[in-house]
């Protein structure tokens, strides 16, 4: 490629709606440009990226035996209608009708085509199992699309889905989907931990996510220092000490304390001279809209909505406002407390609450609280259970060791759905004994497009992107200082044909632009070879070699070039980790 005829729209400085380093850069070396909120257009050299993922993921998932498809991305609602997913997907799902006046909506994943597609095809075990993959523009009206690439409205992505006759052949396909996955993003190069997840709106026994280790990931990841743990924190387990159950231990009894300033937890502490961590918090929430819980941990932890609504069942959970505590409460104040709610609202309390008595709270009666609460005495708990977000002091659940927090980028993420999608829609087929069986499922997504912002964020310095030579537009950029000298312009024409001949592609910059332009956008787009031909070097027979993210800089010679550019670059291959 002559850089003389490309386009590549630089800017030298960054638009002031992009907040993280990979969306200026993107921006800044003309890879992106924003159409509207959460929508992009990819130019020529952020297409070649985005189409590097694509060709590595393509050819892991042809490995581990996934085929190709290609799903329309306008969908009918009556297949959503089918799993139910019409009703509770929310506002991400975005609905329009045709000149009929039929509901649809532009794809935001694609269970319901999938299995619909599948379904009408598979009669026999035979034909199972089946892994089936697409790589796709996908809609979803994000309600704060931001960070340019990594969390757009529309953007790409890998997702895949396979079927099997029972659970046993759904754990293999799964198994070989993570590992299909760590080799994908091992030769992206991206530094990666596959962590626990929780499976969220689409759903199944279990899942994990694949996280780019970033300081601007939007996700924090649990992870051990001593095993190899590592967890959501919407997932990570907490366990608490062994101990004795104190719910029913001696407590004097309950007093109820008037406080005319306690907002904050922390205020009502101070007026009952106590600490948060000898405080409850009552929590009421809402399931689905008209399911209210009680849910209570102590006044110094953070209740992981998750985790309660995995417990409790439903699509969608929220904290009641304050009209809504009153009601639930009959009282007048704006906040709960633990004592006195009605029977129909169910109780939930963290595990580490059993371990101890003689609490304080609040009550459900405003600027009044409660001193010698007991909870096996003066409140019903319908149920102890794990309902807090782990912290980074509380001990690793699979071994005991120190927990430590990182923030990540979810890159990838893989379902177990079992029989979730199958039974609603009938995707049934036949076994060896002629007995129809409802197919075992799981589904894959990769962030295609986020993957090239990861891969930034991860890869980047003062002067511009670092990107690994396996998704980098070009892997090298040869510079042609040659001005008005006509030798070296030969010589890099000749170049520019040997290094192409070699089967690497190469962005050739024989432009007339003056040579600190050259070298500011070659390390601005991050070519991981820069080239520069031209200068005293060339008259010694030699050119100048830089890797871009080590700034090492090396001399190959002109003669002998084809031999010397080859180790040179296997050279840089390696220092990112990457087989050539
Ligand atoms: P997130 O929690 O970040 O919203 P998700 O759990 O909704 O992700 P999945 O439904 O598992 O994502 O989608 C598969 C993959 O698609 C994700 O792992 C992520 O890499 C990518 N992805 C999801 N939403 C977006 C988005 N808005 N923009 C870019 N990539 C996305
Ligand atoms: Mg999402």
């Amino acid at each position: 490629m002559r850089l003389s005829r490309y386009y590549v729209p630089t800017l030298k400085e960054s638009p002031a709606d992009a907040e993280v380093i990979s969306h200026k850069l993107l921006l800044r070396a003309g890879m992106i440009r924003k159409l509207t909120s959460g929508i992009y257009c990819y130019l020529p050299l952020g297409l070649r990226s985005i189409n590097k993922v694509s060709q590595i993921v393509r050819e892991e998932m042809s490995r581990a035996g996934a085929l190709e498809v290609l799903l329309p991305m306008v969908q009918p609602a009556s297949l959503w209608q089918e799993t139910g997913r019409w009703d509770y997907y929310g506002k991400e799902l975005l609905r329009f009708n045709d000149r009929h006046d039929r509901d649809y909506c532009l794809g935001p994943t694609h269970e319901e085509v999938i299995t619909d597609l599948v379904r009408g095809e598979t009669r026999s075990y035979k034909q199972l199992p089946l892994n089936l993959y697409q790589i796709q523009t996908k809609f979803r009206d994000e309600i704060r699309p931001r960070f340019g690439l990594m969390r757009g409205r529309e953007f790409i992505m890998k997702d895949g889905y396979s079927f099997d006759r029972d659970e046993k052949g759904a754990e293999e396909s799964y198994r070989a989907m993570f590992e299909a996955y760590k080799k994908t993003f091992a030769r992206i190069g991206l530094r990666f931990k596959p962590v626990q997840a929780d499976s969220g709106a689409i759903g199944g026994d279990f899942s994990h996510e694949f996280m780019v280790l970033a300081k601007t990931g939007e996700d924090t990841l649990a992870s051990c220092t001593a095993c190899e743990f590592a967890a959501n924190l919407e997932k990570a387990r907490v366990t608490v000490p062994e101990g004795e159950d104190m719910t029913r231990a001696d407590c004097p009894t309950l007093e109820r304390v008037a406080a005319a300033d306690a907002r904050t937890i922390d205020k009502a502490c101070a007026a009952l001279g106590t600490s948060p961590d000898k405080f409850i918090k009552a929590l009421l929430l809402v399931v689905d809209g008209d399911r209210p819980v009680a849910a209570l941990v102590r006044g110094d932890r953070e209740l992981n909505e998750v985790k309660l609504r995995n417990l409790v069942g439903g699509n969608d959970i929220e904290f009641a406002d304050a009209a809504v505590i009153r009601r639930l409460t009959g009282a007048s104040g704006e906040f709960a407390g633990p004592v006195g709610l009605a029977e129909d609202i169910p109780m939930y309390a963290d595990n580490e609450l059993r371990l101890a008595t003689d609490w304080t709270a609040r009550d459900n009666a405003p600027d009044t609280l409660l001193r010698h609460l007991s909870l096996g005495r003066d409140c019903r708990i319908d149920k102890f259970a794990d309902l807090r977000t782990i912290e980074p002091s509380d001990p690793c659940p699979e071994c005991g060791g120190a927990i430590e927090f990182t923030e990540g980028i979810e890159v990838g993420h893989v379902f177990k759905l079992g029989l979730k999608y199958s039974a609603k829609m009938d995707a049934t087929f036949l076994d060896e004994n002629g007995d129809s069986k409802p197919m075992v499922m799981g589904c894959y997504g990769i962030g295609v497009s986020r993957i090239v912002a990861a891969a930034i964020e991860q890869n980047n310095d003062e002067n511009g992107c670092c990107f690994p030579p396996s998704i980098a537009p070009y892997e090298v950029c040869l510079i042609s200082l040659a001005g008005a000298d006509e030798d070296v312009a030969a010589k890099a024409e000749e170049l520019y044909a040997n290094i192409t001949d070699m089967g690497v592609d190469v962005a050739f910059d024989e432009r007339g632009e003056r040579p600190g332009v050259k070298f500011a956008e070659a390390d601005l787009v991050g070519y991981p070879m820069q080239l520069v031909l031209g200068g005293k070097s060339f008259e010694k027979g030699i050119i100048e070699a830089k890797d871009r993210k080590t700034s090492e800089k090396t001399e190959l010679p002109l003669d002998g070039f084809a031999e010397a550019f080859a180790a040179w670059r296997a050279e840089v291959w390696s220092r990112w980790g990457l087989e050539l």
